[in-house]
């Protein structure tokens, strides 16, 4: 049955009657659409007859000018001869015509980004056909209508200006229904009856000539070219591409088109359209979870224009179907091993399968499913560590609102809970004023009636997302979901004025600026601010002030770290500079600190103007006097952190940055400074303008500052000695491990070395105690990397600082990339923020060379990171590849870094095993 129009290249795949061309592997050339269609069909499920236009005749279609292998239209022409055949009808025939949906599918599912066409073949005379066999008219014409609508939207650019809040065509609509029931609002539009929408199709018509300057197409092939073409051009528009740079899709996979018959969920009350989930993909709850709606086609259900009644009502209305579902709720998840989000239509009574993918979720669920499925045996342990993306961690970590501050406060509205958490901001009702207040620093709350793909600009901004309309699978809950945002969605008390920009809700009347906070996990709206509390996870781990038995979120997260423990291989440390830090990170599951930045330290309390004297010394001895003041201050810091640490190892760090850091800049602080050392404020001056540096990232700092200025090194190296001889004597284990800064020379290195060496001998033999200690270095210029096998000779770990490797390697700074690296992305000159995610090609390179070279000189030298990549999934990923013993991260992203690197360890075991097969 394959529809191969020429030997070497297949651009059509068909599905229909239990067979399928295509499967669900195939999604990279299907899209997830395309490849679950022919996947369901396989096995069995009730999928009407189409076909698939392959992801490749997108890249076609872009790198040729907009324009079609020669081959495809005849593959189509008998792909929809073969739909015909199964089905006994005939596109564009007035008896018994065929009608087909048209929509888009790329390889990962982009919820509403891109377009959709229904009913597709309908025209004066097909509709007539229609009216006929269906022997119902008003379905017949609300099919064309909706189609117009459609196509006019999607392929004639029928669509709102910036200036307008609303659709054109909904306009239209309003004002009909505004004509035929005077007086009446919220009028849904099945009210409308066969010679209304008759008029509204001629409506239709002329609003289309109007705006679009030519008629609306009636010929069905004709129709069917358009919307193919509106499909593919759909993949670089405006929202698709926003989309596409958030979740990283690259532009190269294209889309597919899938071709469907229709099924109509609008032929009377024995039809119906719905959206669900196997399970609650909010709460991870395992309940058959999901919407319909009762004489309506799919788009009505997603668009949340009427609020759909909950999949359990099924049951009372159409049994049948209700049993048909539960069937293919079960078959699904036993065949996909994993929770589905499947649309499905109702024709009289008869249910049919329209897509099926796996289900966005949000993290608490994605962590409940895998935990819970592995319990039933559907899933292996490894698989369930795999199936929460760690970056959705972040989600079960966010606050949730203080419930005290929450009771003291009335509840003004309730929607349904679409995206779980806590958030407080101030409203706006327009996504792009909600984008630019944000960029203003304020924390936004996007408020709509209903939110359409226009406002995902707004969405990304927002703290949360509310809206008047719409159920827990419109667009608003489905994107928020998605985002991790938290979202609640059909408060329907809501009264929203676009035009005079504020909305009423139980007497009271809210302008945009003014606050608002919501909550997504119940679904409840309060007027003002509320203070927000830390999650249940961090109330158990960190504050511990809920017990771990009252907290099942905290348990599936329990059982989730207990499984990546057991799968990784690569530890996890913490960037911490307090014991503090330290105390959360290790609550988390850190098992050490990874990088300790003295310089914060030195930011405390008074200790500032000691550090401030140490720099305007104009000589050793003054220098010496104003160390010695420090030491006292850092011998503590780090004794706290040993005591803290309780035999973890501490890679603490010499100091870093420039000094001018250190001195105040403006006059009045300057003069405060000098009356407080009793020096004129001269000096003060003149020190400034020495230390000033036109490059001070490339300047004296790092290793530079103790070999020009040994004394600092020496009096860092007796505080940390001492401190943890301190410690020791105390009982307490310490590991410290002493880190030499931004070194690109081996004899970098060796001079600082001798000093740690020096001076570490000296206080071991005043205090008569022996400590072990290690003595390593950070890579994070090009020069460390490119010399690590003569730096290894020395350095007994190295740890990658990949924020200066990224500034350095790249040759863009670190603080003034700002500007151009969104420019870059839109060019698509590169695919993700460097100094977010390691640029692995580059910089990796690098990493991987010091690794290599490092290992040939020392083969158990220790390996880190510890620069903020440490604590971003992917390049945790690549670090265990290229075979780092650690990476270290802040506090709160330690979770984040223990999954991540507890799933790059199963892929790798799994690949060897793939390998092994073969
Ligand atoms: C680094 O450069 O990656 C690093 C960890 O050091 P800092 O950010 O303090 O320069
Ligand atoms: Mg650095």
């Amino acid at each position: 049955m394959a529809t191969t129009s020429s030997k070497s290249q297949k651009y059509v795949y068909l599905f229909g009657n239990k067979k399928a061309d295509g499967n669900g592997g195939m999604k990279p050339l299907l899209g997830g659409k395309g490849a679950n269609l022919a996947e369901m069909t396989r096995i069995g499920l009730p999928v009407p007859p189409g076909f698939t236009i392959t992801t490749e005749v997108c890249t076609y279609y872009y790198a040729h000018k907009k324009t079609y292998p020669k081959e495809l239209w005849g593959a189509v022409k008998s792909a929809v001869a073969n739909t015909e055949k199964i089905l006994g009808k005939r596109f564009g025939d007035v008896e018994k015509p065929l009608l087909v949906a048209v929509r888009s599918g790329a390889r990962d599912s982009m919820p509403g980004m891109m377009d959709t066409i229904l009913n597709l073949g309908l025209n004066d005379q097909t509709v007539v056909a229609l009216e006929k066999a269906s022997g119902n008219p008003r379905f017949a014409w609300d099919c064309y209508r909706r189609f117009i609508q459609m196509y006019g939207d999607v392929v004639m650019g029928v669509q709102k200006s910036p200036s307008e809040d609303h659709e054109p065509f909904e306009v239209v609509i309003e004002k009909l229904k505004a004509e035929l029931f005077p007086g009446k609002e919220h009028v849904e539009d099945t009210k409308i009856d066969v010679k209304g929408l008759k008029e509204l199709v001629a409506r239709f018509k002329a609003l289309v000539k109007e705006r679009a300057g030519q008629e609306f197409p009636t010929d069905p092939w004709e129709q069917l070219k358009g919307a193919i073409g509106a499909v593919f051009g759909s993949w670089m528009n405006d929202r698709a591409i926003v989309y596409r740079r958030k979740y990283n899709i690259p532009t190269e996979w294209g889309t597919a088109v899938n071709v469907q018959s229709m099924v109509f969920g609008n032929t009377g009350d024995k039809s119906g359209s719905g959206v669900a989930f196997t399970r609650d993909p909010a709460s991870g709850e395992k309940v058959f979870y999901g919407e319909f709606l009762i004489n309506a086609q799919g788009e009505d259900v997603v668009a949340g224009v009427r609020t759909p009644k909950p999949v359990a009502e099924l049951i009372k209305i159409m049994p049948e179907a209700a049993a048909e579902l539960e069937r293919v709720r079960q078959t699904l998840e036993k065949h996909f091993r994993d929770v589905q989000d499947f649309e499905f239509t109702i024709e009289d009574g008869k249910v049919f399968m329209l897509q099926t993918r796996n289900g966005k979720r949000t993290g608490l669920a994605a962590i409940r499913f895998a935990v819970e499925m592995e319990k039933e045996g559907l899933i292996t342990w490894e698989e369930a560590v795999q199936r929460v993306p760690a970056e959705q961690l972040d989600q079960v970590l966010a606050p949730v609102f203080d419930r005290a501050a929450v009771k003291a406060t009335k509840c003004i509205a309730r929607g349904l809970p679409a995206g779980p958490g806590a958030a407080t901001g101030q409203i706006y009702f327009n996504a792009d004023r909600a984008a630019e207040a944000a960029h203003r620093g304020q924390k936004v709350l996007l408020v709509r009636v209903e939110t359409s793909p226009e406002d995902l600009r707004g969405m990304i901004a927002a703290e949360g997302i509310l809206t008047a309309r719409g159920g827990v699978s419109s667009h608003a809950a489905l994107v928020a979901r998605q985002m991790g945002k938290v979202c609640v969605c059909g408060a329907s008390v809501l009264q929203v004025d676009y035009q005079a920009k504020q909305m009423s809700v139980g007497g009271m009347t809210l302008k945009e600026g003014d606050f608002l906070s919501i909550d997504g996990t119940v679904g409840e709206v309060y007027p003002g601010e509320i203070k927000t509390a830390p999650s249940e996870i961090i109330q158990v781990l960190i504050a511990k002030t809920l017990d771990a038995k009252e907290s099942r979120t905290y348990q599936y997260y329990a059982q989730l770290m207990k499984w990546c423990d057991k799968a990784t291989r690569m530890k996890v440390r913490t960037n911490a500079d307090s014991p503090d830090q330290a105390a959360n990170a290790i609550g988390f599951g850190a098992v050490g600190i990874g990088l300790c930045r003295t310089e914060h330290m030195f930011f405390e309390g008074n200790r500032i103007d000691a550090m401030r004297e140490m720099i305007l010394a104009d000589n050793l001895d003054d220098r010496k006097k104003a160390l010695a003041k420090l030491l006292p201050y850092q011998r503590n810091d780090f004794a706290g952190i040993f005591r803290e640490l309780k035999g973890l190892p501490a890679t603490i760090r010499t100091l870093d940055p420039p000094l001018h850091e250190f001195l105040p800049h403006e006059a009045d602080a300057q003069k405060d400074l000098a009356a407080k050392m009793g020096v004129p404020i001269e000096k003060i001056q003149r020190r400034v303008k020495e230390l000033h540096e036109f490059n001070p990232m490339l300047g004296l700092r790092g290793c530079r500052l103790g070999i020009v200025h040994p004394e600092i090194t020496e009096m860092q190296i007796r505080a940390i000695i001492e401190a943890a001889i301190l410690v020791q004597k105390e009982g307490i284990p310490v590991k410290p491990e002493i880190m030499i800064v931004l070194v690109g020379f081996p004899k970098e290195l060796q001079n600082q070395l001798e000093v740690v060496n020096r001076v570490a001998q000296q206080v071991q033999e005043e205090q008569k105690t022996k400590v072990k200690y290690m003595v390593g270095t950070m890579i994070e210029v090009p020069r460390g990397a490119l010399m690590a096998d003569e730096i290894a000779k020395d350095a007994e770990f190295f740890s990658f600082g990949t924020n200066d490797l990224t500034q350095t390697t790249l040759g863009m700074s670190r603080d003034d990339s700002g500007p151009f690296l969104q420019p870059y992305a839109e060019a698509e000159i590169i695919k993700q923020n460097p100094f977010a995610t390691i640029d692995q090609l580059g910089v990796g390179k690098l990493m991987e060379m010091a690794v290599a070279l490092g290992r040939k000189t020392r083969p158990d030298i220790k390996l880190g990171i510890c620069g903020e990549h440490g604590g971003e999934p992917s390049s945790v990923k690549f670090c265990h590849r290229i075979g780092l013993n650690y990476v270290s991260c802040s506090p709160f992203r330690v979770p984040i870094a223990r999954l991540a690197a507890a799933q790059a360890a199963i892929e790798e075991k799994k690949a060897k095993a793939t390998v092994k097969k073969k």
